[in-house]
């Protein structure tokens, strides 16, 4: 499932392809995907607009669209969900059966295609309003992040998946993030000492930069196919090389050596999610 650095790699992709191209045509075939906006709202505000820019906030991307008349701008927001694909495609190459969404850009459409139809494209701005700082971002603080965990008896793991606390991180980099800052992840979020916070607060920066840059490095095929399974499926894809899973270091390796002590990492389920974890380098034992 893609998390911040997928999404902000992705985004990196798209702003130069869509920046100053015009929607000619929309087709919602997956209305779901774009509620609660409607097919007829989404046609009428996107048909003529032009894409003024692509970014991105949390797991969000952020469209930046500038309508044709009356010229105003429009903001259309993107997950990707659990299967979630955006890409551009030859207008003469067939749709694949799970595209939800097509917006015409001239001789390239922009496919939104899900198998599994959890992902958005909509006019609603909603989400992004609730998000807490961006982590990369200077508005994270350590101050703020020690405060914000003083106010939480969630175990720590459980906490960092709360997209109000710092936006963008799931439940692989959550895992990542406590392996390298040597945190349980069983520990309730108000136990952290200042010191563990801090580190977890670097932790979560470094881990993030650090899959962003190993994204950025690989050339996306826009057809939707080949390397650019690796980036949102981890080395699931057939194919694809696994570079991607040895930046992992804990996510997904239940019972394979830890790369630090040798210890078996262990898998954990905490709400209904799992976790990995080293119980030597992190402790923890449940
Ligand atoms: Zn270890």
């Amino acid at each position: 499932m893609p998390e911040l650095p997928e999404v902000e790699v992705l985004v990196r992709h798209l702003d130069p392809v869509l920046r100053n191209k015009t929607i000619h045509a929309v087709r919602v075939r997956r209305a779901k995907v774009i509620a609660p906006t409607s097919v007829r709202a989404l046609t009428r505000a996107l048909r003529g607009a032009k894409f003024a820019g692509v970014s991105r906030r949390g797991k969000y991307l952020v469209f930046d669209l500038r309508t044709a008349r009356p010229a105003r701008p429009l903001m259309l927001l993107g997950h990707l969900g659990m299967t979630g694909r955006m890409y551009l495609l030859p207008v003469k190459s067939p749709l694949p059966k799970h595209a939800a969404v097509i917006l015409n850009v001239g001789r390239t459409n922009f496919v939104f295609e899900d198998t599994r139809y959890f992902g958005r494209l909509t006019l609603d701005p909603g989400a992004v309003g609730r998000l807490g700082p961006e982590p990369l971002s200077a508005q994270f603080t350590v101050r703020g992040f020690v405060r914000a965990l003083d106010r939480s008896r969630q175990p720590i793991k459980v906490k960092l998946l709360d997209q109000s606390l710092v936006a963008g991180i799931g439940n692989i980099y959550a895992s990542e993030a406590l392996f390298r800052a040597g945190i349980a992840p069983t520990l309730p979020a108000r136990e952290l000492t200042p010191a563990q916070a801090a580190r977890l607060w670097r932790a979560i920066r470094r881990v993030l930069r650090e899959a962003i840059e190993c994204g950025s490095t690989v050339p996306l095929n826009y057809a939707g196919a080949g390397l650019r399974d690796g980036l949102f499926y981890f080395g699931r894809a057939p194919g694809t090389p696994d570079f991607y899973e040895e930046r992992l270091r804990v996510y997904d390796r239940a019972g394979r050596p830890c790369y630090k002590c040798g210890t078996a990492i262990k898998r954990l389920v905490q709400a209904a999610r799992s976790t990995f974890y080293c119980p030597r380098c992190q402790g923890g034992e449940p």
